[in-house]
């Protein structure tokens, strides 16, 4: 297996999870990962979930892949999320990943963003401003396009993530605009692919559901950062706009998931970021693939 991607089926659809690199997330540039990834934890709880994970009380870093998913359906060749671009110098590595696979970013007819955010469209746009992928149509939940255009994103925003945060955002959406659909509402985009609302991290956050045959695969993107979320749906992270619909997006994809028992593809877990989910008490328990390599 090469390291920053990993090939998988769906039913009949071929899938890639294509890592775009890692960022680190330490102080002094954001805050430790205690109160970035669960802000409104209580102290006494999270050091004992913390221990129970052999994470230290005094966390430091969290290093956090950014895996983006190629899929093949036969018809269509899609792409979810774009990396982060030039974020860091550890990241922006989707398309040589895509390359290793015999993969052109002129393939790609459908490109869908799951969220605004930097690390997730920061591959949308060249240098030169074009599309990176000439001959694809982009998807993006269309609150979530109102939201990062309308000037909405600016007042929301706190002073400190606000310019690199629309920075990211005027780079890789207006000036593709016609590049663009929306989606208003859950829907079939193409053959297989559905659309799911998923707000909370972003008014308009969607995250996506791969059905073919009989198999699904349930792509969470930032509903969940880290797998601690999925046993405690209330804690949210600093990123989180609208944190008290965090929680009821995560059980809507959590049931769902545990329904169809659907394979899981998380945007942030460790690499691949694919797993399941099993019920445990009131709560849920994220159980990685094992990988045989
Ligand atoms: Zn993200």
């Amino acid at each position: 297996m090469n390291a920053e991607s990993y090939r998988f089926k769906v039913g009949d659809y071929e899938c890639i999870a294509v890592c775009d690199g890692t960022h680190t997330y330490a102080p002094p540039d954001f805050p430790p990962p205690n109160i970035l990834l669960f802000s409104n934890a209580p102290g006494e709880a999270l050091g004992h979930t913390l221990r129970q994970h052999n994470l230290p009380a005094q966390w430091t870093e969290w290093i956090s892949p950014y895996i983006c998913l190629f899929v093949n359906t036969g018809k269509h060749r899609i792409l979810v999320d774009t990396g982060a671009g030039g974020l860091a110098p550890t990241t922006g590595r989707l398309l040589q990943n895509l390359k290793a696979e015999n993969i052109a970013p002129g393939d790609i007819d459908m490109v869908i963003i799951t969220h605004a955010h930097p690390d997730h469209l920061g591959g949308n746009t060249d240098e030169a401003g074009k599309p990176a992928f000439p001959n694809a149509r982009y998807v993006i939940w269309k609150e979530e396009w109102d939201f990062w255009t309308s000037g909405q994103a600016e007042q929301k925003l706190d002073e400190h993530s606000r310019e690199i945060l629309m920075g990211y955002a005027r780079k890789n959406l207006l000036p593709i605009r016609d590049q663009f659909d929306m989606v208003d509402h859950e829907t079939e985009i193409v053959s297989g692919i559905h659309a799911i609302a998923a707000p909370g991290h972003t008014p308009g956050h969607m995250a996506l559901s791969v059905s073919s045959k009989n198999e699904q695969l349930l792509c969470i993107s930032d509903a969940f950062i880290h797998p601690i979320h999925m046993e405690q749906l209330e804690w949210y992270c600093v990123f989180d706009l609208i944190p008290e619909m965090v929680s009821v997006t995560r059980r809507k994809l959590l049931e769902r998931a545990a329904t169809e028992k659907a394979l899981v593809l998380a945007f942030h877990f460790p690499f691949p970021g694919l797993g399941h989910v099993a019920r445990k008490g009131k709560a849920w328990q994220w159980q990685p693939i094992e990988l045989n390599d």
